[in-house]
């Protein structure tokens, strides 16, 4: 069973956590080092990167964390886990910082307001022909992305929503929400690979 953990600072932690242990991974809730320790990959949730970020240097995560992407642990963020793995991020407030890690510069709030939440059907070529159902909900746009990193998906009018670089994968959206799996899957692989490379 891949060992993986949910960052458990703030954010819709019980989404992701659910559906992964339904994927057959043994989940943890990680909110300090010695929990990130233990696990071989870490999910980022949605929720306020801003509060994920404060809470995270609070709980002495940022350095583990950081360390941890270096070193390669795979890791999918989604939505302010997105703004969090960016190496940059536009429209930051009070002093926000990305654990970093995705060659890409990432909009906070791109998409305007709560109310202006929608849901779109993605084409991700990596992971076949059925469409992704994305729901975005205050979600970010990657604006850019430098030459480390992958784009896997963009909305009809062209703006990236998906983006990956190595073991780390970053989604503008919920799929945790819509019934999509597919991320969740290619992320276990991801781990099942490092680990097995690493035995
Ligand atoms: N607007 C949020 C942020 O900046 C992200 C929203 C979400 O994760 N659903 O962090």
């Amino acid at each position: 069973k891949p060992k993986v953990g949910v960052l458990a600072l703030q954010g819709d932690v019980r989404e992701h956590a659910a559906l992964l242990a339904e994927l057959g991974a043994d989940v943890t809730l990680v909110r300090r080092p010695e929990e990130l320790a233990a696990v071989d990959g870490l999910v980022i949730p949605g929720g306020e990167s801003s509060v994920i970020d404060k809470l995270s240097r609070i709980f002495g995560m940022q350095e583990p964390i950081r360390a941890a992407i270096a070193a390669g642990m795979p890791v999918l963020g989604t939505c302010a886990g997105l703004i969090l793995l960016a190496d940059t991020v536009v429209d930051a407030i009070d002093g926000q910082e990305s654990f970093g890690g995705i060659d890409a510069v990432v909009r906070r709030n791109a998409f305007g307001r709560q109310v202006e939440s929608f849901e779109a059907e993605l084409t991700v070529a990596e992971l076949g022909p059925d469409p992704v159902k994305a729901a975005f909900i205050r979600g970010p746009v990657v604006e850019s992305v430098g030459p480390a990193a992958e784009v896997l998906a963009a909305l009809p009018d062209g703006r990236v929503v998906a983006v990956e670089q190595g073991s780390l994968l970053g989604l503008s959206f919920h799929p945790e929400i819509t019934g999509e799996t597919r991320f969740h899957r290619r992320f276990l692989d991801r781990v099942r690979a490092v680990s097995a490379a690493a035995a």
